[in-house]
């Protein structure tokens, strides 16, 4: 009996137990249920920035790092290009409209293939004289009115111009010169066109 009774008491208190565990568990579940959602939340909250803050971080070193690369190779690359187009150096455009010279020269007052600036007058003219080295005469006619009387005259004005070899002008030629710095002490223009 008495290990029945010991077995009827084991399985009563076993039950007994049972029964309080699940109520205990049910309040504990209880408790836990409110709880669990600020849990959820609060791990939610910690873990969505963890993921977040992980794959932002990715992306930036390799963005990072990418750049860098990028501007290390960029000014390696771009010295080499400007330097190809110094060699073959075509004809230099001044800025004015004209007609290019077909031949070539290495006169530096060129214009077109030396090294000078052009600004100010663009003057049409004559050539009245070619026998000076890469210079010419150029004679310009103008009208000017003469106020008490009423009248047009004629006018001329003459002008040394620099004469670069790739024009090859020649006496008689109308061409355009064009003002220049002053190449000497009396030519500060430059032939810059040959009309036909
Ligand atoms: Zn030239």
């Amino acid at each position: 009996m008495s290990k029945r009774a010991e077995g009827e008491r084991l399985p009563t208190t076993k039950t007994v137990e049972k029964k309080d565990a699940p109520e205990v568990k049910k309040e504990q579940s209880k408790e836990q249920k409110p709880k669990k959602p600020e849990q959820a939340k609060e791990q939610k909250a910690a873990e969505k920035p963890q993921p977040v803050k992980a794959v932002v971080k990715k992306p930036e070193a390799p963005k990072v790092q990418a750049p860098v690369q990028a501007r290390v190779a960029a000014p390696v690359k771009r010295p080499a290009v400007p330097a190809m187009p110094k060699a073959p150096r075509p004809d230099i455009d001044i800025g004015i409209d004209v007609e290019l010279p077909t031949k070539t020269c290495k006169d530096q007052f060129c214009p077109f293939h030396g090294t000078l600036p052009v600004r100010g007058q663009i003057i049409e003219g004559v050539v009245v004289s070619d026998k000076m080295q890469r210079s010419v005469v150029v004679k310009r006619e103008y009208m000017r009115l003469d106020r008490k009387y009423e009248r047009l005259e004629k006018r001329t004005g003459k002008y040394l111009a620099h004469s670069p070899p790739c024009l090859e002008v020649k006496e008689g030629d109308k061409v355009r010169i064009m003002e220049c710095r002053p190449l000497s002490k009396t030519i500060s223009f430059v032939v810059i066109e040959k009309r036909v």
